[in-house]
């Protein structure tokens, strides 16, 4: 049991000044989740309701990944919510290489107490800051990250971009990764 160290992650990660993104947060976004989740979910970084509220995809991308969830058979409550970086950059721009480098961070430490069988990477920004790829989005399973499968897929946010027909991928690369963490027996 982890819980404890989640919450010091949270905890520290609510006044952390390790990059400059701590000057225009309003509330940092740690993530939320149960404490033995089967899959955890990284996308990119706190958009303005984020940043408001202080949870992860609780705007208008938030809304398409519930439904996504839901039609890959996957309850929001069963998945660890968080993005590579915890707080919001100014305008919603992509997060700079020094800032996904001072938050790496906390996010290893959360993989690291989570124990996830299975890690969903979130787009490309996620993609790139844990696989050190260059390249457009590799989607599909890459491997293991810290002892968990990685996956990735379409951040939600495509769908808000003129591209709804993404949806059926981000579900069915869900429904995948799903189904990989239940075949996986649960780590130590
Ligand atoms: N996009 C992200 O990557 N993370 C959030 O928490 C919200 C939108
Ligand atoms: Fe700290 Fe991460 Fe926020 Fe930067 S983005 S201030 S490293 S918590």
């Amino acid at each position: 049991m982890t819980k404890s160290e989640i919450a010091e992650v949270a905890r520290e990660v609510t006044v952390c000044e390790l990059c400059r993104l701590c000057g225009s947060r309003t509330n940092a976004v740690p993530g939320e989740g149960p404490s033995r989740p089967k899959l955890m979910l990284i996308g990119e970084a706190p958009g303005r309701k984020e940043d408001a509220t202080g949870r992860p995809f609780v705007g208008q991308a938030g809304r398409i990944l519930d439904g996504a969830l839901a039609k890959a058979g996957l309850k929001r409550e069963e998945v660890f919510i968080t993005s590579v970086v915890k707080c919001r950059p100014p305008d919603n721009r992509e997060p700079k290489p020094d800032e996904v480098e001072a938050c790496r961070r906390y996010l290893e430490r959360q993989v690291d107490a989570l124990r996830p069988r299975v890690v969903v990477l979130l787009g490309r920004v996620a993609e790139s800051a844990l696989t050190g790829s260059k390249g457009g989005l590799r989607r599909g399973d890459l491997g293991f990250y810290r002892g968990a499968s990685l996956y990735a897929t379409y951040h939600p946010a495509v769908a808000l971009h003129g591209r709804p027909q993404l949806l059926d991928s981000l579900v069915a690369d869900l429904r995948a990764a799903a189904k990989a963490a239940s075949a996986r027996p649960s780590g130590p």
